[in-house]
């Protein structure tokens, strides 16, 4: 199966900062998880070139051209995701010759499908946001830009306009087949109140004598294509390439949602207006269905309809929140942006990876604090993760000289009927067996023992039930409760005191459970922290060789295969996997 994610292109001249590696790593950890859950993924990340405020800016640095400036700046992102870890398969950039091409074509298209025209533009233009404003956004503030504080050009010229009121009724069918189009839920009514006040035709491009830097309209050099409609097009540029068409995930900051989950999928329509059109014809739809698809209600029909547009149209649109340091916006005259950079140094890209998904649920708003980074850190990566690694192997070298332990031929018999067992008890079966062991603290050693068999299950399901909302926060959730569960099982069966009883048989076996758990918690969080992962696996005798794709040691055809390790295999002390954080140290 195929999965293809995209992040936004990012504005090239704006210098990386948290918000861009928060989208990016958001990307790259469903990327990966889908990698592990066998599909064929394709990842797309980029940059965003075209425009006047860049040709203004190579012209202010002394460029010759602005395309030597942007292969400089492309590079201060490409570096940074390197740092990172980030797995992407190809890095766009709108300069790139087969994506010119493309828009070019796509813009040709729509102008002979009659969605694209020409017309007169009116009004207030802010160079730097390079958008006009509307009256009531600027009057207030002297004419000047909210944003910028700098007062706004009255500008009035030729361009081209998309039709995008033609698309408003498209829209909210197009939602209302697809529920999970616009993820999280929360930023789903927002979208469709916006579109359901009515859409204005949006301006594409403009007079190239002002802004030359960007792609010309194939059949009027006069005029630059939008940056809007020149960058949103890159998902189509590399997909179709590839062979991965529609998207299956744009992950996008909530300040840009509008444009892809409104502008966006209205300029697909329009350019894919004849084929839905021949579609529906051979669906026996009626000329009147046909022209009018967005007012079909029968529920037959309308299941043919979404199965026509799915060929088309993304799939899923995820809008994340911002944040915030220590309780205020980030800016620069607070001189408290959070440099990803600077992160990088002082806590590694793992840490960092995890604690932005687990400390704010993803898709909310979130304030980063140095404190916060810390005790997160302490509590769930040094205490839970960490401490379970360092003290199991250590265990496994004082009890079995460093070896995974031999099961006799009893031993192996009870784990397959756990995990017959295990096979057929539901997941609300497995909750409350949780619910006895690890709250109540009712239990037997054999539900101890099956326990950790059933939660691997549950956890594993979980994961891939939250993948589909891009509910990162919730996997990390599940994936930690079962590292703590590994952790209680260790206090219960106390391989210490089996030890000093000399009761070698038990030891053994739950040794093998403790280190076979281990082998599926490095699987798992492999897409969360690949370098960690590889240090996780070395302990336990596997060698990860590139960190970009989930090793094929760990993809398993079967979920619960992930629990069973080779006996009598070698394995590594290692370093300690996360030394403990001083918040002093840290700030
Ligand atoms: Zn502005």
């Amino acid at each position: 199966m195929k999965f293809f994610v995209t992040t936004p292109i990012y504005y090239v001249n704006d210098v990386p900062h948290l918000g861009h590696a928060y989208t990016t790593i958001a990307s790259d950890i469903v990327a990966r998880f889908n990698r592990f859950l066998n599909k064929d993924v394709f990842f797309l990340t980029g940059t965003d070139e075209h425009g006047l405020k860049i040709q203004k800016a190579a012209l202010e640095k002394n460029y010759d051209s602005p395309k030597k400036f942007v292969d400089e700046l492309a590079l201060r992102f490409k570096n940074l995701w390197d740092k990172y870890y980030i797995s992407y398969d190809r890095f766009i950039r709108t300069t790139d010759e087969d994506h010119i091409n493309l828009v070019k074509s796509v813009f040709l298209k729509c102008y002979k499908n009659g969605d694209i025209y020409k017309g007169v533009y009116k009004g207030y233009y802010c160079v730097s946001c390079e958008e006009f404003k509307s009256e009531s956004e600027i009057k207030d503030n002297d004419y000047k830009c909210p944003i910028h504080n700098k007062p706004c050009e009255y500008l009035e010229e030729e361009t081209y306009f998309f039709a995008l009121s033609n698309y408003e009724k498209k829209l909210l069918k197009w939602y209302k087949l697809n529920p999970n189009f616009i993820l999280p839920s929360s930023r789903r009514n927002e979208i469709i109140n916006f579109v359901k006040q009515g859409l204005k035709d949006l301006s594409v491009s403009r007079p190239s004598s002002r802004v030359k830097w960007g792609i010309k309209v194939p059949f009027d050099k006069s005029q630059t294509i939008y940056v809007w409609f020149d960058a949103l097009f890159n998902y189509m540029t590399a997909g179709l390439k590839k062979g991965f068409w529609p998207p299956n995930l744009h992950m996008v900051g909530k300040d840009i949602l509008r444009f892809h989950a409104v502008y966006w999928p209205a300029f697909l329509m329009s350019l894919y207006k004849y084929d839905i059109e021949k579609k529906l014809k051979s669906f026996n739809f009626t000329e009147k269905e046909i022209k009018n698809w967005d007012e079909i209600q029968d529920k037959k029909k309308e299941k043919i309809l979404k199965e026509i547009l799915d060929v088309y149209l993304p799939q899923k649109v995820f809008g994340h929140g911002w944040w915030t340091v220590e309780g205020k916006k980030m800016s620069k005259t607070l001189k408290n942006v959070i440099d990803p950079e600077e992160l990088l140094e002082k806590f590694g890209p793992s840490s960092v990876r995890y604690f932005l998904f687990a400390h704010v649920p993803f898709g909310q708003d979130g304030d980063f604090s140095y404190k916060a980074f810390v005790e997160r850190y302490n509590a769930d990566l040094a205490n839970d993760l960490g401490n379970l690694f360092n003290r199991s192997i250590n265990m496994a070298f004082k009890y079995f000289e460093g070896k995974v332990p031999y099961l006799d031929e009893d031993q192996r018999n009870i784990l397959k009927n756990y995990l017959n067992k295990i096979k057929n008890m539901s997941l609300k079966e497995i909750e409350e067996l949780y619910k006895k062991v690890y709250e109540e603290k009712v239990f037997e050693n054999s539900d101890l023992d099956i326990l950790l068999l059933g939660l691997l299950k549950k956890t594993i399901y979980e994961v891939i039930d939250y993948l589909e909302y891009v509910n990162l926060t919730k996997i990390f959730e599940v994936i930690w409760k079962y590292i703590r569960y590994i952790n209680y099982y260790i206090d219960k069966t106390a391989p210490w005191r089996l030890k000093k009883e000399e009761n070698i048989d038990r030891l053994r076996f739950v040794m093998y459970n403790i280190l076979s758990s281990l082998f599926a918690i490095a699987a798992l969080t492999y897409p969360i922290m690949p370098d960690k992962s590889k240090e996780m696996f070395n302990m336990l005798g596997y060698e990860v060789k590139d960190l970009k794709n989930h090793p094929e040691f760990a993809k398993k055809q079967n979920l619960l295969d992930y629990f069973f390790l080779e006996e009598g295999k070698t394995l590594r002390k290692g370093n300690i996997l996360f030394p403990r954080l001083n918040l002093e140290e840290a700030k």
